[in-house]
């Protein structure tokens, strides 16, 4: 209890799946908590339950390839709780697609959302985070194995995440140069079993044959859950990982290491 006791975090994308869940863990490690999301329904239900067992959380709309909105979002966080110690870019989506079977509009709206927002979101963060007193924070990046792996059929996710990967590197050697005293990394989750991997499952006409194929596929036996990789990010999140920047937290059931 307590990982994150007095911290201020938002988590884009943090109606459903991955981000719901570090939510969750945040709140019950003590953090504030604010999701944004684009499904507002979903992101306020949420929060309802997040608050009814205890937890301090928020719930704001954000389209996070919105830059302008960046600055609404922080500026409103930093004046409801008077700072920002976490922001975790973690809103993204898949596009079920080899290289010749995608377009130009797929190929940018998915660059859009899981590379041009994460480099919004880490901008605005360190805007926030080098200017408050005490100054600093850390900004967790969500990639992909699909960040450090070739998969014929996600093209535009590949190159999205692969650039999630280095920018959160140049961006952790410049903050950390400058004195900021703020941590980037990113972390590379294998499939987890998240409604954007149960969709990729419907895709395939079998959804359950699909939990399967992914249990064969990861060497320890089944795909991930959310708050496998709601742990990693606690940790990048909260003070533990305070010698921890520029770095790539790999939790894949064992699916890269071979
Ligand atoms: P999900 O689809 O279950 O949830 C993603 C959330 O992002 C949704 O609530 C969605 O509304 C939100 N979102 C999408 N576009 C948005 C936008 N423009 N602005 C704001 N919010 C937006 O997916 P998930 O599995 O929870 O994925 C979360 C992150 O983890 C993504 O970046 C994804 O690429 C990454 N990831 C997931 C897996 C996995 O297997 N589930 C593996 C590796 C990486």
């Amino acid at each position: 209890m307590g990982r994150v006791e007095n911290k201020v975090a938002l988590i884009t994308g943090g109606a459903r799946g991955l981000g719901e869940a570090t939510g969750r863990l945040m709140a019950q490690e003590g953090a504030t908590v604010v999701l944004t999301d684009v499904l507002d329904d979903e992101g306020q239900a949420l929060v309802d339950d997040i608050v009814a067992h205890g937890g301090k959380a928020s719930y704001l709309h954000q389209d996070v390839t919105d830059e302008a909105a960046w600055a609404d979002i922080t500026g409103r966080i930093v004046a409801e709780h008077g700072r920002l110690d976490i922001v975790v870019n973690n809103a993204g989506i898949v596009l079920d697609a080899s290289v010749e079977d995608t377009t130009l509009e797929g190929f940018q709206r998915v660059n859009s959302i899981n590379n041009e927002a994460v480099f919004l979101g880490t901008r605005e963060a360190i805007k926030v985070m080098k200017n408050q007193d005490p100054k600093g924070g850390s900004i967790v990046n969500i990639s992909s194995i699909a960040g450090l792996v070739g998969i014929e059929n996600l093209a535009a996710y590949n190159a999205s995440k692969g650039a999630v990967r280095l920018f959160s590197k140049s961006a952790a050697l410049h903050v950390a140069k400058a004195g900021y005293k703020i941590r980037v990394n990113s972390v590379h989750p294998s499939y987890t079993w998240t409604p954007m991997v149960q969709h990729l499952g419907d895709n395939t006409g079998d959804r359950d044959g699909f939990f399967d194929a992914l249990s064969a596929v990861h060497p320890i036996g089944r795909p991930g859950e959310p708050m496998d990789i709601a742990y990693g990010v606690l940790y990048l999140a909260s003070d533990e990982a305070s010698w921890t920047t520029g770095s790539e937290l790999v939790i894949d059931g064992g699916i890269t290491a071979g």
